[in-house]
């Protein structure tokens, strides 16, 4: 009997034992997937929201680096407004402005430096000497009004990027000359935040300063950014590019703009003529490793118009750029083929060979 029970008992004690083992397997293979489940999710990222720059500006950290991190990035904002904005009486460009002449910061110098590179870079499109006619149109206070031709004319001579002169950390205008670095500040400034970023530890994070897409690293599941391109001509978005470790800076007639007689003038200025460029383009998107590039090329890409800009793509092929026409078609440019996708598969696409 009990030589007898002895082997009918022993396979349930084994069913047991595999019962219990392939439980215990699946427990750990339910915990594994929980625990696999928030790396699926977006993560919860740091956000900082503030107004800078006449802007307001966004910092999404997702990986690396604590809150004091984004302490330091927008004090990092408000320490680079202080020294660029012409608005604010102490900055160091206001200085410049009012008296034709000033000491700069080392920091301030190598910004004009890049910004004077940029305009003769892009032959004029973008000149930052185009503050006073700027400001003949309103756009620098918001008091809006289309001035006179004889006003314009009048301030055109003092459009002029190559007679600001910058020498051992100081700079002078001629007589009359005002200079404002708003087409590049921002882009500067995504620079030099991804910068202090990294250093503090950061490896994933998304900077918005105001339209102004700085990328740090990729996602935290090492996939590319995905960052929406917005349609100029109402509120939906034309696309989406994607994007690691680079700086998305978009120019459009309508970000800031005012109507009179049913006409709309917007805030980017052909240097040339003194009126708001009309090159046919309503917005462009510039892709590219450097956001101070980016930013200075989104103001005169728009300037230059469609044919203008991809001429510029073939000269230097160191951006990628989507131009949306007025007409609503879309052109890209080659190396974004692959990281493009339209919103709407019907609207005209076009992607310009190199
Ligand atoms: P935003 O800064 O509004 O995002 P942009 O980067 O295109 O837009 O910069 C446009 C700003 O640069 C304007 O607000 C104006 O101060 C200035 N600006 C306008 N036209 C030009 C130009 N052709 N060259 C240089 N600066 C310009
Ligand atoms: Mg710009």
């Amino acid at each position: 009997m009990r030589l007898g029970r002895a082997p009918s008992g022993k396979p349930p004690r084994l069913c047991a034992l595999l019962l219990a083992l392939l439980l215990a397997l699946l427990l750990a293979l339910l915990l594994a997937l929980l625990l696999a489940l928030p790396g699926c999710a977006p993560a919860q990222p740091l956000e900082r929201t503030f107004f800078a720059m006449d802007t307001v500006m966004t910092l999404r950290l997702y990986q690396g680096g604590d809150g004091s991190l984004l302490d330091r990035a927008e004090a990092r904002v408000r320490e680079l407004e202080a020294q660029w904005s012409v608005t604010e009486e102490n900055s160091e460009i206001c200085a410049l402005n009012r008296g034709g002449r000033a000491e700069l910061s080392p920091e301030t110098a190598e910004l004009l430096g890049a910004a004077l590179d940029m305009c003769r870079r892009t032959d004029g499109a973008l000149d930052i000497s185009t503050y006073p006619v700027l400001r003949a149109w309103g756009f620098t206070t918001g008091e809006y009004s289309v001035p006179g031709g004889e006003a314009i004319a009048a301030l055109l001579p003092l459009v002029d990027y190559g007679r600001v002169a910058l020498e051992a950390g100081a700079a002078a205008l001629p007589p009359g000359m005002e200079i404002d670095l708003g087409s590049v500040a921002k882009g500067y400034t995504g620079d030099a935040l991804a910068a202090l970023l990294k250093q503090g530890g950061a490896d994933s994070a998304l900077l918005d300063l105001g339209g102004n897409i700085q990328a740090v690293g990729s996602k935290p599941d090492g996939s590319p950014w995905r960052v929406a391109i917005r349609d100029p001509a109402g509120d939906g978005n034309i696309g989406v590019v994607e994007v690691a470790d680079q700086a998305v800076v978009t120019s459009g007639g309508y970000e800031r703009y005012f109507e009179e007689d049913g006409v709309r003038y917007w805030h980017i200025i052909d240097p040339a003529t003194g009126w708001p460029a009309r090159s046919g383009l309503a917005s462009v998107t510039v892709v590219g490793e450097s956001g101070l590039l980016c930013d200075g090329l989104s103001t005169a890409l728009f300037v230059m118009g469609r044919e203008g800009a991809l001429e510029h793509w073939r000269q230097h092929r160191d951006f990628e750029a989507v131009l949306v026409s007025e007409d609503g078609s879309v052109t890209i440019t080659a190396g974004l083929e692959e990281r493009f996708t339209p919103a709407d598969p019907a609207r005209p696409l076009t992607v310009a060979q190199p």
